[in-house]
C-alpha cells in the first residue's frame, strides 16, 4: 500500500519520523512519502530508520496563497533536498509563521484568551514548523478548548476573527521550484472546502502550465462526488491521480493508510521526477 502524504513532529504531526517509519511498517505499508509543512528536517531521521522492503519518498508540504488569497497545499515530492533554492523558499515561509502568530495571538489576548508565545512553545516539538495545530495544543493545555479538531472547527478556522495568513508563494512558484529542484509536484486535498475558500475547476490550467503532475483525490476531505470531479479534472488535464491519508499521529483523525495510491498512477509519477530518489535498502 502507497501512503504519499504523511506528517511527522517536524511540523504538526504526533510521531517522530522513526516512530512513524515503524507505523508504517506496522501497518504494512509499502510506499511512505514523509511531507511536512514547509520542512524537510525529518528527512535524515525517516531514512536512518527505514527496515525491510519499506520504500520512503522525501518531500514536503509546501503552504501557499494564490493572489486571490486562497490557501493552497502543495506537495513536492523526489525533489533535491540540496537546491538553495528550494530550501530559501521553505525558510522563508517559515520565518514567516512567527510574526503570523504574534499576530493571531494578540488578537486572541484582545478578545480576553491568555495565551503567549511560551505556551506554543512549551507545547511545540523543538525544531517543529509552528502552525495553528500548536496554537490549538496550547489552548487546550489551557483548558480553554478540548481539542484541535474543536480549535479548527471554529476559533482557529480560516473564517474566524482570529484567524491570519503568513506569508507564502503562489501555487505556480511553488510547483515551478519543486520541478526546478528535480521533484514532482502534486496539489494537496484541493476541494476540501470546509478549510475556507477553494481553487474552482478553471484554475487547474494556470497550475498545469506552471508544470503541476498530479492531483490528491482519495483524501478524507473529499466527498464521492468532489473525488468524482477531480478525476475527471485529472484525467482532462492528463495527471497522475493520488490518494493518501495526510497522517498527523494523534493530532487528526486521519488513520495511515486509510487512503493509498494506485501503484500504476505511483510509477508514472516518479518516472516523472529528474532522477530516481526513492529511498531503501
Ligand atoms: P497553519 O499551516 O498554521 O495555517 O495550520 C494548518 C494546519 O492545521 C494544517 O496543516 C492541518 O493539518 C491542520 N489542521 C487542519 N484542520 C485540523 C483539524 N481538524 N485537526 C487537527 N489539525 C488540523
Ligand atoms: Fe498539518
Ligand atoms: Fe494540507
Ligand atoms: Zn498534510
Amino acid at each position: 500500500m502507497i501512503d504519499l502524504h504523511t506528517h511527522s513532529t517536524c511540523s504538526d504531526g504526533t510521531e517522530t519520523p522513526r516512530q512513524l517509519i515503524n507505523n508504517a511498517l506496522i501497518h504494512g505499508l509499502t510506499t511512505i512519502a514523509l511531507t511536512d509543512h514547509d520542512s524537510i528536517a525529518g528527512w535524515s531521521q525517516a531514512t536512518g530508520a527505514l527496515r525491510g522492503t519499506l520504500e520512503v519518498v522525501l518531500g514536503a508540504e509546501i503552504s501557499c496563497l494564490t493572489l486571490d488569497g486562497v490557501s493552497v497545499h502543495m506537495l513536492g515530492l523526489l525533489f533535491d533536498g540540496t537546491n538553495p533554492e528550494m530550501i530559501r523558499m521553505l525558510a522563508d515561509t517559515r520565518d514567516s509563521r512567527v510574526p503570523r502568530m504574534v499576530k493571531m495571538i494578540e488578537l486572541l489576548n484582545a478578545a480576553g484568551y491568555e495565551i503567549t508565545m511560551e505556551d506554543i512553545e512549551a507545547v511545540k516539538p523543538v525544531g517543529a514548523t509552528l502552525g495553528r495545530p500548536h496554537l490549538a495544543d496550547a489552548l487546550v493545555a489551557k483548558k480553554y478548548i478540548s481539542s484541535r479538531d474543536e480549535a479548527f472547527k471554529g476559533l482557529l478556522n480560516n473564517d474566524s476573527p482570529y484567524y491570519v495568513a503568513h506569508m507564502a508563494p503562489t501555487p505556480e512558484v511553488a510547483i515551478a521550484q519543486i520541478r526546478k529542484a528535480g521533484g514532482v509536484a502534486v496539489i494537496a486535498h484541493p476541494f476540501a472546502s470546509h478549510r475556507g475558500e477553494i481553487l474552482d475547476a478553471s484554475n487547474f490550467d494556470a497550475l498545469v502550465a506552471a508544470g503541476l503532475n498530479a492531483i490528491e483525490v482519495d483524501h478524507r476531505d473529499h466527498s464521492a462526488s468532489e473525488r468524482g470531479m477531480l478525476r475527471t479534472i485529472a484525467r482532462d488535464l492528463d495527471l497522475v491521480i493520488t490518494g493518501s491519508s495526510d497522517y498527523h499521529g494523534t493530532g487528526k483523525l486521519n488513520a495511515l493508510g486509510e487512503n493509498s495510491t494506485d501503484p500504476g498512477e505511483w510509477a508514472r509519477l516518479e518516472s516523472l521526477a529528474d532522477a530516481r530518489r526513492v529511498v531503501k535498502l
